[in-house]
């Protein structure tokens, strides 16, 4: 097989990563998929063992934020095509730790330009493909949805890298005519989701009769996608997207935590046919996180319009296939 792109995905082994290597592999035969990711605590090569013999795959342990790692791998893989998914990725850790975010999520996107900018030729086939956050655009109020025109304003240690990331990509786009694409995403949920993050951590908990601990009042609000969905978008937008644009993906699906806690506790009781409440009881209000965000929500209508995608999965379909899953790969949760 001739192969006609290599791309160099980065952060293949995390969450959102290792569904965009599987469907590249898969999908792509004639691509070379080299996943570069550091296996920091939320990578997994796990997530992967189904597809790592294919022939069109390689992975390579090493650091985004590491130069020379960067050059020999253009100089020996001929890199053509970038799909960025690298990140520090955990709010809480970002308030414990900014520096870890700057080092990896700024630094690290800043070295993989550069390698761009010295490896590659104007008018060529390449794309830098940015996978960033809707958490970049802020907080909203009770109403209102982030479209590519709303102003970054980013809370978080977070947020503030990925935007600055996101600030890198578009100016090298801009000086050096690097080309790429930027897509800002609303919070996944799946398969292989690391059991920090909100909706695997619950399920977690639940199993082992934990306290589910709920930030404030529980009436924070985020759009929740299911990762297939962001997956089908990202492959969409890397093939048909228009070079220097930003499209921001979401899944017109805004749940307050507390309504979504008590769906997965009653989902869970239902499926290990508990007394319909006996999860609930494990709810506990503790105290905010610092410079939390009230509102996301996404206006995914250029996507839609440009690129003909809207979500797939149902709210309550996705929750339930992940439930599923989760309950049949307990080893993932550590439970
Ligand atoms: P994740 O934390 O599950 O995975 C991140 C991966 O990057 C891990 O495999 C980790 O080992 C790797 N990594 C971390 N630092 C590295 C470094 N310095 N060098 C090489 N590899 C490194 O994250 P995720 O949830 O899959 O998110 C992936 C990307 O999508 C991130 O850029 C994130 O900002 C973005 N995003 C995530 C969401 C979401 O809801 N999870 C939503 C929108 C955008």
């Amino acid at each position: 097989q001739e192969i006609t792109k290599h791309v160099l995905i980065t952060g293949g082994a995390g969450f959102i990563g290792s569904h965009v290597v599987r469907l590249f592999i898969q999908k792509y035969p004639d691509y070379k998929i080299i996943n570069l990711d550091a296996l920091t605590y939320a990578g997994n090569l796990e997530n992967l063992s189904d597809v790592e013999q294919q022939l069109n795959y390689t992975f390579i342990h090493g650091d985004i934020t590491d130069s020379q790692l960067l050059e020999e791998l253009f100089s020996k893989h001929a890199i053509s095509h970038i799909i960025h998914l690298a990140a520090e990725s955990h709010v809480d850790r970002s308030i414990a730790d900014p520096l870890q975010f700057v080092r990896t999520n700024v630094m690290g996107t800043v070295e993989l330009l550069e390698v761009c900018r010295k490896h590659w030729t104007l008018g060529a086939d390449h794309l830098f493909y940015h996978v960033s956050t809707d958490e970049v655009y802020g907080s909203l109020g009770e109403r209102g949805l982030f479209t590519e025109q709303t102003c970054y304003d980013p809370n978080s240690p977070y947020s503030a890298s990925k935007a600055s990331s996101d600030h890198f990509v578009r100016a090298y786009g801009e000086t050096y005519k690097i080309p790429y694409i930027i897509s800002n995403c609303s919070n996944n949920y799946g398969p292989y989701h690391f059991p920090e993050k909100l909706i695997p951590l619950f399920i977690k908990n639940i199993l082992e009769g934990k306290p589910l601990p709920v930030y404030g009042d529980g009436n924070y609000t985020r759009d929740w996608l299911y990762v297939a969905d962001h997956t089908r978008a990202i492959d969409l937008a890397f093939h048909n997207g228009r070079v220097g644009e930003t499209y921001n993906i979401g899944g017109h699906n805004e749940w307050k935590n507390i309504d979504l806690i008590h769906l997965l506790c009653d989902l869970m009781d239902k499926k290990s046919h508990k007394p319909s409440g006996t999860s609930r009881k494990l709810i506990k209000f503790v105290n905010d996180r610092p410079g939390h965000d009230f509102r996301y929500a996404i206006d995914a209508s250029k996507i839609q319009r440009e690129l003909g995608w809207k979500p797939s999965v149902d709210f309550e379909e996705g929750i339930e296939k992940t439930l599923d899953w989760f309950l049949d790969n307990r080893d993932y949760l550590g439970s």
